[in-house]
Formats: C-alpha cells, structure tokens, sequence
C-alpha cells in the first residue's frame, strides 16, 4: 500500500532516523535487555542528533517541528530497526507537553533544554498500586504547605522510572474522586523521593519499569505543574494523543513482524517446499497483510487529523483498541508460522511477542478503550442514571 501523508523531507528523515538507530540503539539491545534498561547515554545520543522534544521551541533548544508525522516516523523505525525498550517516545510526546503546554514560561526556561538534549530523562507516574483504570482513585497527596506541598504516597509500573530525572506525579490536592487532582513535576535527588526496584516482566525487557515512593517530599510551588486541581482534566487532554502515539508502535510493531516472517517463511523448508507455498501461510500471510493495510490507513488519517488539532477521544480510542489487538494478533500468528524458533528469544519474533501483551493494557486498557467508544455512541448509562435522578 502506497501510503500518502509522507513527502520528501520526511523521507529524508526517516533515513537519517534509520541509520541512527541502526548504529547507535540496535547494537546495543541484548546488553540492554541483560541488565533490564536502557544506558542513559542512548537518550544523550537521540539528543544530539535533535530527535528529543523535536517539537520544543528554538528558544529552549528545539527545533519547533510539531508536525506530529516525524514522530511517527521516529516510532515507526525505533519498531523496526531500533529497539522497543528505548522508550524516547515516551520521552518527547507522552510526558514532555506537560511541559511544554502546562509550563510557565519560567518552568519550560527550567526544565525544556535539558530534556532536549537527553541530560534529563522524563517519566510520567499516575498508576498506583490502588488505581490504575480507575484514576479517580488515586491516593497519593500533596498537602498545602504555605510555601510548599508535602508529597506521601507511592506509584507503581512507571515507565522510565529508574532513569528517570523528572516525573510528572499525579497527586490528590483536594477533594475525592477526579476533580481533587494536580500535576506536579518531582526531581531526582529530592528528599524523601525514592525508586523500588526494576520490576522484572513478561516483556520489554530492556526497558525499566519502577515503583517510586514519596515520604513527606518537600514540592516547591513552583513545581505545581498545570492549574491546582485541574491534573484530571490535564490527564483526559494529553491522553488522545498518548493513545495515538501507542496506535502508531502497535501498527508499526504488527509490520515489522509481517516482513520478518515473509523473510523467514521463503527461508524455511518443510515437506520439500518453502512454508511460503503452503496455501494455509498463503492465507494467513494475506489476512495480515489486509488488516495491517486498513489499520495503518486509519491510523494515517488519525495522524492528519491530530495535526489539524481536530482528533477526538473517540476516534483515538479506537486507533489504540485495534491496533493493540492487531498487533497481539499478527505477533501470535507470527509465531506460529516460526514453528518452535518462534519460542527462541534468539529469534526477533519471540521478544515481539512478549513485548506486544502489554500493549492491550496500558495507556488505557481494550475495556476502558471500549467505553470511550460505547459512550461515544451514546450507549453511557451514567448519563441515564443523572437524567432518572433529574427527572424523578
Ligand atoms: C510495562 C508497563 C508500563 C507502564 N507504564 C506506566 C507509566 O509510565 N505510568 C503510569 O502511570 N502507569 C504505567 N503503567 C500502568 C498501566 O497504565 C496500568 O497497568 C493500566 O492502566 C491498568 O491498570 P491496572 O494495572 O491497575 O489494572 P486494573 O485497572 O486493575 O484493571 C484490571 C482489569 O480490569 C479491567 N477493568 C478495569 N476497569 C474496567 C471497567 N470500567 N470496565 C471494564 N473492565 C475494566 C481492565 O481492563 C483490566 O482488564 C504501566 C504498566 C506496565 C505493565
């Protein structure tokens, strides 16, 4: 499929994004996935060649490129030529507009050019050990001090979290539910700020993922990030594009294993023909191929739409649902067509597999995907519960 939202400087782009990762991130995967994180340096070496916060003004070091398409293109050969645990995604589009759109002008002149460069590395902490899904829940406080806030609590599964140097902490400052909550920027090296270990997981092995515990940390106000207890709302907004950001790897990642598995079904022989030529890898092979095709179709026209500044909700929701669970689909089938090399974690297609389980949970799991959707067709029974309280 001849895709169209591309032209030549993104082309260019991308070769010099794929020859970066090549030499510099590829080589270094297994080391990586051994000790179970990315080398800070990998983030230095994104920084110096201007791949962090592409979309961060001149004047805090950026380039000011907000076309949201050379981050795809960035997500998209990190899926097929760099390494999954390299999360620089996570990094420029997922936590640093917090900054960039939340920031006072002394904060961005504070924080921005050190995340350009990959000296500070940022991670996002909203997920406790008691609220995941459900936000509102969450128990970590930041009590009005005067002249500070003292933060207690703790998080849990923080991408980025041994790395990290600044996290963006979702905190109660108020009252229950979602509309008590507040973002604040916590630093490395603040008393009381604490890292658990590395968790071990299923899968993207090379990447860490911590819990973080706050005990009576002394905020500044001046690390109030966003307006005082607006952090839900915050939360709600830069999540359509944390969505599409992930629709964008699952469909990337869906591809990379297809053109892997068309490499190895030609290679391997089985009965006296390649597995290529059996009508069953035909078949499957051609599935893929289609719905990869009409997902990443969507998911193009999400990109132009998110451009626009018009993308909705819903229709992230539904880019992130599909191709999550298109991803889990095709990584499976992949495997299968490997026969037992498809279980070697020497086999790229193994660590594809395990890697792609987390993607139909996080950043907003297939179920809570599907009640965006639902609502959006109007199927809410909140709303009909409020019209029977208003009306009886
Ligand atoms: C590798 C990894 C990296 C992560 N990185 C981060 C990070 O950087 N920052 C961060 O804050 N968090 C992070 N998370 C946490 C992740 O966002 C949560 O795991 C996710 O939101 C799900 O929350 P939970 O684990 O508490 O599951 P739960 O919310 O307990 O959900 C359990 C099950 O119940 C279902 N469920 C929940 N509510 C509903 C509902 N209303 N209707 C139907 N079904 C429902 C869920 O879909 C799921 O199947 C990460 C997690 C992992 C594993």
């Amino acid at each position: 499929m001849i895709r169209q939202l591309f032209d030549d400087e993104h082309e260019i782009f991308r070769d010099s994004v794929r020859s970066f990762l090549v030499n510099e991130i590829k080589p270094h995967s297994n080391h990586w996935h051994e000790q179970g994180i990315v080398d800070r340096n990998a983030f230095r070496q994104a920084g110096e060649m201007g791949l962090l916060l592409m979309w961060a003004d001149e004047q805090y070091g950026g380039a000011g490129v907000s076309d949201f398409r050379y981050e795809q293109i960035l997500i998209e050969e990190n899926a097929k030529f760099g390494d999954a645990g390299f999360f620089m995604t996570l990094h420029n589009r997922l936590v640093g507009p917090y900054i960039g759109e939340l920031g006072t002008e002394e904060q961005k002149r504070r924080w921005l050019p050190k995340c350009v460069s990959g000296e500070n590395i940022l991670a996002l902490a909203i997920t406790e050990p008691g609220a995941g899904s459900d936000v509102a829940g969450i128990r970590t406080r930041a009590q009005d001090k005067g002249d500070h806030y003292l933060l207690n609590g703790s998080k849990t599964y923080i991408s980025n979290g041994i790395n990290a140097d600044l996290v963006i902490v979702v905190a109660r400052t108020g009252a229950d539910g979602g509309r008590g909550l507040s973002l604040f920027v916590v630093e490395r090296g603040m008393q009381g700020f604490e890292r658990g270990r590395n968790l071990k997981k299923m899968g993207l092995k090379r990447q860490d993922t911590a819990e973080l515990f706050f005990n009576n940390v002394k905020l500044p106000r001046e690390n109030l990030l966003g307006e005082l207890d607006r952090g839900f709302y915050h939360l709600m907004h830069f999540l359509v594009e944390e969505r599409l950001l992930g629709a964008v790897g699952y469909v990337a990642t869906a591809n990379a294993a297809f053109d892997l598995t068309m490499d190895y079904i030609q290679d391997r022989k089985a009965f006296g023909q390649p597995l290529a030529d059996f009508q069953n890898t035909r078949f499957k092979m051609a599935d893929m191929r289609m719905q990869i095709d009409i997902a990443q179709n969507f998911i193009d026209h999400c990109v132009l739409e998110h451009n626009e500044e018009k993308l909705g909700a819903e229709d992230a929701a539904k880019a992130k649902l599909f191709s999550s669970e298109l991803e889990g689909r095709v990584v499976d089938e992949c495997v299968q067509l490997h026969g037992g090399a498809g279980y070697m974690d020497e086999y790229p297609i193994c660590r594809m597999y395990l890697n792609a389980r987390i993607s139909r949970i996080y950043a907003g799991s297939s179920e809570i995907m599907r009640e965006i959707i639902a609502r959006s067709i109007g199927l809410d029974p909140r709303k009909k519960k409020l019209q029977a309280a208003n009306t009886g």
